[in-house]
């Protein structure tokens, strides 16, 4: 059975919406690591005041740290059928605990989708997100907005923009990105699990992309 799926891709390219997309369409918890350190940081955390210090620069937090949660997070029973992986892994050796962890749950990584789009592209959705406070629902003010200004359609809460939205930071991600998360390309294609997705689409036409990579993979199992 199709289960662990992982978005790859850099800032903005739309992991986190395609996540939700998923999360709905096969029924499993969506894990975004970007979200569990928020969290933590709203709720001054020990964990979300040393990730803040990584985060707000725009630079990963470092992969002791971010093994660790992930590997409590995954103690929580909803993740024994599956889980979409947004934000996780980012760099190879997370990629390599995350193999690890997930044998020893019986499972492996089943599917990883690279979703790419060009910087210019990046760097205005970025500038234009709005996420909710509540949920982590994500809009964007001139290509998915919310029906009220700053109001999260779906659980009514409050909406944000990110502080590691701000340009500066932006172009900082997006070099960490290249510099540490993008050798992934590399380490899922030589194990025969990347598909590559246009993000450079309207959301939905990237959603039917998404969907149909997951049929594939699925057809294409023992
Ligand atoms: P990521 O999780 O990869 O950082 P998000 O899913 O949060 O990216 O998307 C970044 C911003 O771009 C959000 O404001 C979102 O609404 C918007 N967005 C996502 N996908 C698309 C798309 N295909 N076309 C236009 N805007 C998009
Ligand atoms: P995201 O919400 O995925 O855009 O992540 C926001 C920020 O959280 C990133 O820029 C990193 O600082 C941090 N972060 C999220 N996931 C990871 C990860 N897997 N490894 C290291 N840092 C992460």
């Amino acid at each position: 059975m199709l289960t662990y799926i992982v978005l790859l891709g850099p800032p903005g390219a739309g992991k986190g919406t395609q996540s939700k997309v998923m999360a709905n369409e096969l029924n499993l918890p969506h894990i975004s690591t970007g979200d569990i350190f928020r969290e933590n940081i709203k709720n001054g955390t020990p964990l979300g005041r040393l990730a803040d210090t990584f985060i707000s620069k725009g630079q990963l937090v470092p992969d002791d740290v971010t093994i660790a949660m992930l590997r409590e997070r995954f103690t929580q029973s909803d993740c024994k059928n599956g889980t979409i992986l947004d934000g996780f892994p980012r760099t190879p050796t997370q990629a390599d605990e995350l193999e690890i962890l997930l044998n020893s749950l019986g499972g492996r990584v089943n599917l990883v989708l690279f979703i790419t789009a060009p910087v210019e592209s990046l760097i205005e959705r970025l500038a234009g997100r709005w996420t909710c406070k509540a949920g982590g629902h994500i809009f964007h003010e001139s290509f998915n907005p919310p029906k009220k200004k700053g109001v999260c359609d779906i659980d009514g809460s409050e909406l944000f923009q990110r502080d590691d939205d701000k340009a500066e930071t932006v172009l900082n991600r997006i070099e960490i990105y290249k510099k540490q998360t993008s050798p992934l390309i590399q380490y899922y294609t030589e194990r025969g699990l990347l598909v590559e997705i246009n993000g450079f689409e309207s959301i939905e036409k990237v959603s039917a992309q998404v969907m149909a990579a997951v049929q594939e993979a699925k057809n294409s199992q023992p």
